[in-house]
């Protein structure tokens, strides 16, 4: 058994027991662990802070290995992200991004661009602050890290580029794109693919400063969570809270 220091996201946190919690973190190395901390809910408020869902934490914990669940010996806040948690929306945002790479990353698979996705977008939104573009960019880009988005835009069939065609459609279910030439387009999807094409290649604090209408950004939305909705099998709540929020505007 060794001391190890580490740096992680909180994905989630239960209480065991009197006083005990399990903390889901997401570590820098892009492993997902569990680990227990004692007694933190008897402790001081510091402690308390440590195990809030989205912190940037510093762990100190025993490491075995090939165990489940590692022992906590100090935890301390790095990063709580205050600005971005302390409006509303901004909550909802976190809570909807953090519920999305909890559920879709498993244990044990070393997912490194995630963790480093999920620090940039946590430190941007809480520099920057929250858009109606948040949201979408963040699904997209977690999506195509995943390996389930696509980062080209060409039909499936022709192979070719789909901005040269007149139409074009994206099934929500796998993302396959096919051009009018080559199948049925039951709505026309370019619009929306151009916007997923800018938020491929183009970074978030340049395309925030970008016009992209707030319609086309719902679509966009609409077809992600349907992909996550087909794929998870089960509808998130932080995201089905946040559409709710968004139809009573
Ligand atoms: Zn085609």
């Amino acid at each position: 058994m060794s001391l190890e220091k580490v740096t992680g996201i909180v994905l989630e946190t239960r209480d065991i027991g009197e006083a005990d919690s399990l903390v889901v973190v997401l570590l820098e190395t892009g492993l997902k662990e569990n680990f227990l901390l004692k007694g933190i809910r008897k402790s001081k408020r510091r402690e308390i802070v440590a195990k809030e869902i989205a912190n940037l934490i510093s762990l100190v914990y025993y490491h075995k290995k090939n165990k489940e669940v590692f022992s906590i010996k100090e935890i301390s806040v790095v990063n709580r992200f205050e600005q971005l948690k302390s409006s509303y929306y901004g909550f909802l945002i976190t809570n909807a991004m953090i519920e999305l790479v909890n559920k879709f990353i498993p244990k044990n698979l070393e997912q490194k661009k995630i963790f480093e996705l999920l620090h940039q977008a946590l430190h941007s939104l809480n520099e920057l602050g929250t858009s109606p573009l948040s949201l979408p960019f963040f699904k997209l880009r977690l999506l195509q890290n995943l390996g389930y988005a696509p980062k080209d835009f060409e039909c499936m069939y022709c192979s070719q580029n789909i901005f040269e065609k007149r139409q074009a459609f994206i099934r929500s279910t796998s993302f396959e794109i096919n051009c009018v030439d080559c199948g049925s387009v039951p709505e026309n999807h370019l619009d929306i693919l151009y916007v997923m094409k800018k938020m491929t290649y183009v970074n978030y604090k340049t395309l925030i400063t970008e016009t992209i209408s707030e319609n086309l950004l719902n679509q966009l939305d609409l077809i992600l969570n349907q992909f996550i909705h087909f794929q998870l099998g089960f509808e998130l709540k932080s995201l089905a809270l946040l559409s709710q929020l968004q139809k009573s505007f």
